[in-house]
């Protein structure tokens, strides 16, 4: 999933909801009172559920698909080799489980791969301190091992600035605040209560809840803004000086655990909020942007704080930094990997059910929780279905998509594809909620796709399943809760949740569904960190999700209609 609460314009984006508004599709008798006498919304039978259930717990592989894609193959950032692997291999494991036409579709161009091959990084003077510490993916590498002199400088007015000039040539530079850490008096992984679970199943219709209380307000634009403004001025200054590298401080997490995601590149500052929004940027993974980069890490915040202190203090630090690592141009395309369970009914056999999760990650862990848990469960989900011979009605695609982590951008590709896409939009209107210019161009599928159901929010399991204001498949989806309340799954929410692939297809009125999962310690611990790791993944949770997910998908592809879509105002 993306991360919400740390800054880029282009991850809120991720957040948005459909330029369109969209209200309920009218049920068929079209009134409230002739709901009444609606016929029951289809089930399957007690017997296929429970042989679902069995599987997915008896014979699970969830938990070996989940090692071999974070033990084995490890991180996966896209455009990576490790990343291509990973869709090798998920393509592979399913045309042994018996899956069809498994293949990978290429989307793009997305931009180089990029490997770390060697990292070391320690104080040297005044004396010996081993550092935790990693590279930001697509940063270049330095020239062998530099050693130079660390110099503290988080600058704040255009006076920051000048007092630097001249001063960073050749330096290790840290550039950020230091971040108090308080004892941990809360759990790092907590489940859901009853009361929060109570409260999202009251959730009102979104379309219903005024743009300002969705958290895109005008000031949180202008702090996006300035946020860009303050980061890009820093880089523009430390390439401009001929700094050696560039260190700054987790920003989140403590015990070791460092967050870390992309280099930070040289960008033009925008001179309007309008242009902001609009304007293009240069990602780390463009080759262009290499030039515009110095070599770059993030420090464990312990290990941040005190070199800072250390500083203050008057001392003369030196590090020894030497970072390795590999740029890949031979292929710019990257990948998602799809499967198929062929429908069997043939007056709908050509309609599809979707299910699956991002298989992209971030470098400094094995992207465990964020996302080989919603890999894993797509593919098991799938894997139970097909075991048992189900014969689906209607086809069941698994989708496995890269390029999450740089704004969904793996899904958006094949949607658009397959599906359609809007036309026109651009950020800031998106974000001013204008999106008059928006034409929205269909593509062939557009009318065969049922639904597609997604997971991405950790290892948590399943406690319901978000409708994205759909309301007209609240009683389905209740129906189809109902033979797994004893194991947690209760809720039914209208509202809408963001950051994840179900939005590609919900923000063209494609029913896209992303389950609630129990936090665990996604947001504490794992999101992008280099604790997400395997040891983080709950088996039996994993088992759960698995066992949800296939009855949903299998449900979804053997009811007589598709799932009921919104539809424009
Ligand atoms: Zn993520």
């Amino acid at each position: 999933m993306l991360r919400r609460k740390l800054l880029s314009v282009f991850a809120l984006y991720a957040f948005l909801l459909p330029g369109f508004a969209f209200a309920q599709t009218p049920s068929s008798t079209g009134s409230a009172t002739a709901n009444i006498t609606a016929p029951a919304p289809y089930q399957a039978p007690k017997e296929i559920i429970d042989r679902i259930k069995e599987e997915g717990s008896k014979n699970s592989q969830v938990m070996r698909t989940l090692s071999y894609l974070t033990d084995v193959i490890g991180g996966r950032l896209t455009g990576s080799p490790a990343m291509k692997r990973a869709n090798e291999w998920t393509r592979d494991t399913m045309t042994k489980w018996g899956l069809q036409n498994a293949r990978l579709e290429a989307w793009g161009p997305f931009g180089r791969g990029w490997t770390l091959k060697n990292f070391d990084a320690q104080i040297v003077a005044p004396s010996d301190i081993p550092l935790i510490a990693y590279p930001k993916a697509w940063s270049p590498s330095t020239n062998g091992t530099i050693t130079a002199d660390v110099v503290y400088f988080a600058p704040k007015t255009d006076a920051d600035y000048e007092k630097y000039k001249g001063q960073l040539r050749g330096k290790i530079v840290l550039v950020s605040d230091e971040r108090e850490l308080k004892a941990n008096f809360e759990p790092m992984g907590s489940r859901r209560t009853d009361e929060e679970l109570a409260k999202m199943a009251e959730a009102p219709d979104p379309a219903t809840v005024p743009r300002n209380n969705t958290g895109i307000t005008p000031e949180r634009m202008k702090m996006f803004m300035d946020r860009f403004v303050q980061g890009a001025k820093r880089m523009n200054f430390l390439l401009q000086e001929g700094a050696a590298v560039m260190v700054d401080n987790s920003f989140n997490g403590s015990g070791g655990t460092v967050f870390v995601q992309q280099a930070n590149v040289a960008q033009e500052i925008p001179k309007s909020m309008e242009e902001y929004f609009s304007g293009k940027r240069l990602p780390p993974q463009q080759k262009e942007a290499e030039s515009k980069m110095i070599p770059q890490i993030t420090l464990a915040t312990e290990h941040y704080n005190r070199l800072a202190r250390m500083i203050k203090f008057g001392e003369k630090l030196k590090m020894a930094v030497n970072i390795q690592a590999e740029y890949d141009d031979k292929d710019p395309m990257a990948y998602n990997t799809i499967a198929e369970i062929p429908g069997s009914d043939p007056r709908i056999k050509d309609e599809i059910v979707m299910l699956g999760g991002h298989m992209d990650s971030w470098h400094a862990g094995t992207g465990a929780t964020d996302n080989a848990a919603g890999v894993a469960v797509a593919m098991e989900a799938a894997r139970i279905i097909q075991s048992l011979g189900l014969k689906p009605r209607r086809t069941i695609r698994v989708a496995l998509w890269s390029g999450e982590e740089q704004g969904l951008l793996g899904s958006q590709a094949y949607v658009k594809q397959h599906f359609g896409e809007m036309k026109g939009g651009d950020m800031f209107s998106m974000m001013a909620g204008s999106e008059k210019t928006l034409q929205f161009v269909k593509q062939a599928d557009y009318e065969k796709l049922s639904a597609y159901y997604n997971l991405d929010n950790g290892t948590g399991k399943i406690r319901g399943v978000h409708l994205q204001g759909n309301a007209a498949v609240a009683p389905i989806f209740r129906a189809w809760l109902e033979p797994f309340k004893e194991m947690g799954a209760t809720t039914v929410t209208l509202s809408n949740t963001g950051g994840t692939d179900h939005l590609s297809y919900d923000r063209i009125g494609l029913p896209g569904f992303q389950f609630i999962q129990d936090e665990i310690e996604y947001d504490a611990r794992t999101h992008h960190s280099n604790q997400d790791v395997f040891d983080r993944i709950q088996a039996d949770d994993m088992k759960q999700a698995a066992t949800i997910m296939a009855a949903f998908v299998y449900q979804t592809a053997m009811m007589d209609e598709k799932i009921p879509r919104k539809v424009v105002k």
